[in-house]
C-alpha cells in the first residue's frame, strides 16, 4: 500500500466496547478499503479526535469512559469537527433515546443487533454526501468532462453519450483519481448493494465507457489493473 493510496482512502474511528462487534466492523470496513482506527473507551476516543479527526466516526452510545453522546456533544461543539460524520450505536432497549442521539448531532443511527451491510450503506451514504466532490456539480481531468446536473458528459468539446450505469460509473472513478477499485467495490457503488450480477457485468461497462471515452488515438483514461480492478488514471491530461 503505497501513501498516495492511504492518502485517498477515508479514515474511519470505530468507538466500541464490545470487543466482536468492534473487530466484526473494523474487518467489514477494511474490505471496503477505508483505513480504520478503533478503541474501545469514550476517554481515549476523545484523545484521538482532538489529535487527528477522521473523516466519519462510528460511535457507541454506551462506552466506559466518556459516553458517545457526549463525545457527540463535543465533536459538535469545536469547528475542526462539527461536520463530523457521527453514526451512533444504540442497544435495542435504548431506543427511546435515539432523538436525544440525534439532537446532539448524531447524522444517522443504527439499533443494535443490524446488518452489517445496512451498515455499510449508511457508512457510504454519509461520506459521500459529506464528500465536497460529491457537492461539486462538475468533475473534470484533462479534456474530460462531466457535469452531474445536466448529466452530461463531454471530451475535448465533442459531446459523449453514455448509458446511464457507465455515466455512474465515470462519476465514481472520476471522483477518486488514481484509485483502483476492485469489481465488487464497483458493483457495490454504482449498481447497488442489492444488485445480484456477475463481476463480468463490470468489465463488460468498463469497455463500454473506454470505448464511448477514446476515439482514434485519444489516451484511454481508465486503467485495468490485473487481478484488482479498475480507475481513472490520476496523470491523465498531466502528461
Ligand atoms: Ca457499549
Amino acid at each position: 500500500m503505497n501513501t498516495r493510496d492511504e492518502a485517498n482512502r477515508p479514515r474511519i474511528l470505530i468507538v466500541e466496547d464490545e470487543a466482536a462487534l468492534g473487530l466484526l466492523l473494523t474487518y467489514n470496513l477494511e474490505a471496503e478499503g477505508y483505513l480504520v482506527e478503533r478503541c474501545d473507551r469514550g476517554d481515549e476516543a476523545e484523545l484521538r479526535l482532538l489529535e487527528s479527526p477522521p473523516d466519519l466516526i462510528v460511535l457507541d452510545w454506551m462506552l466506559p469512559g466518556i459516553s458517545g453522546i457526549e463525545i457527540c456533544r463535543r465533536l459538535r461543539a469545536r469547528d475542526a469537527t462539527r461536520a463530523l460524520p457521527v453514526i451512533m450505536l444504540t442497544a435495542r432497549g435504548e431506543e427511546g433515546e435515539r432523538i436525544r442521539g440525534l439532537s446532539v448531532g448524531a447524522d444517522d443511527y443504527v439499533v443494535k443487533p443490524f446488518s452489517v451491510p445496512e451498515l455499510m450503506a449508511r457508512v457510504r451514504a454519509l461520506l459521500r454526501r459529506a464528500s465536497p466532490e460529491r457537492i461539486a456539480g462538475r468533475l473534470a481531468a484533462g479534456d474530460i468532462e462531466l457535469d452531474r446536473e445536466t448529466r452530461r458528459v463531454r471530451r475535448g468539446g465533442r459531446e459523449i453519450h453514455l448509458g446511464p450505469t457507465e455515466f455512474r460509473l465515470l462519476d465514481y472513478l472520476l471522483e477518486k483519481p488514481g484509485r483502483i477499485f476492485t469489481r465488487a467495490q464497483l458493483l457495490d457503488a454504482v449498481w447497488g448493494m442489492s444488485a445480484e450480477i456477475d463481476e463480468r457485468t463490470v468489465d463488460v461497462h468498463v469497455g463500454r465507457l473506454r470505448r464511448a471515452l477514446s476515439r482514434g488515438r485519444e489516451t484511454d483514461p481508465i486503467r485495468t489493473v490485473r487481478g484488482a480492478g479498475y480507475g481513472f488514471d490520476e496523470m491523465f491530461g498531466r502528461a
